[in-house]
């Protein structure tokens, strides 16, 4: 895998290093920004292409991800939108090259919380870098809400109208990924990925038993789940 370890010492939050994922398949800029960021004492990791970067995104968790868009293996944007299909909320700054505004919007979009392009300065990025780690720590407790249906990511709770519906762990896991993807289309194997990982592999079948739970469980004002035949599933927005 091409990815390599930095050294844990740096600023702490709550009694931990901040730690920052840089992902950038230029090995000189990488080393460069790496370089810079220990400098000013965060933990830093790099993955050299896209799908080294999911991985480590998917068993690692950190305060900030440094995004190249055009990476080896995966693609940038498709490593932000797996991120957030996975109902991860690490903030991320996309770091690229390419200057038109329809990329840029693409990215933002898909739930990227900065954008610098290249070339730029080493003090602009560190200073984006401490905003949003900034605004990171004063975040409060997520809640997500759709219509009448308040997902509490915290205490893992689903209420509708005030009334808590039973929902187990595997379908609590599943609401959240269709909740923060609400209006796309989300896929089986997306899905998949969000509840069992990336190495683990189960049928379809499995997806849809859980998707038939939630229809049950759930009343059909809050989770109007159209299928998308031989793809997934999209979350209708609420009235
Ligand atoms: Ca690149």
């Amino acid at each position: 895998m091409s990815c390599y370890i930095g050294n844990l010492t740096g600023p702490f939050h709550a009694g931990k290093p901040m730690r920052i994922l840089l992902i950038e398949d230029d090995s000189s800029l990488a080393e460069a920004l790496r370089k810079a960021l220990q400098q000013q004492n965060y933990a830093v990791d790099v993955a050299a292409d896209g799908l080294s970067a999911s991985h480590f995104l998917a068993v690692e968790s950190f305060d900030l991800v440094i995004l190249d868009l055009g990476l080896p293996k995966l693609g940038g944007q498709e490593v932000l939108r797996r991120l957030r299909d996975a109902g991860n909320l690490t903030p991320v700054i996309i770091l690229t090259a390419r200057k038109s505004l329809g990329h840029k919007i693409e990215g933002l979009d898909l739930g990227a919380d900065d954008y610098i392009t290249k070339p730029f300065s080493l003090e602009e990025l560190l200073a984006r870098v401490r905003a949003i780690l900034r605004r990171g720590v004063n975040q409060s407790a997520p809640t997500l809400t759709h219509g009448r249906l308040v997902f509490d990511t915290v205490s893992r709770t689903v209420r509708i109208d005030d009334q808590e519906a039973q929902l187990r762990a595997r379908e609590l896991g599943l609401l959240e990924a269709l909740l923060r993807s609400t209006g796309r289309v989300i896929t089986k194997q997306q899905l998949a990925e969000h509840l069992y990982g990336l190495d683990e592999s189960i049928g379809d079948n499995a997806i849809e038993v859980y998707i038939s739970r939630l229809r049950k469980k759930l009343p059909s004002h809050s989770f109007s789940l159209r299928t998308i035949r031989g793809i997934g599933y999209v979350l209708e927005s609420p009235e």
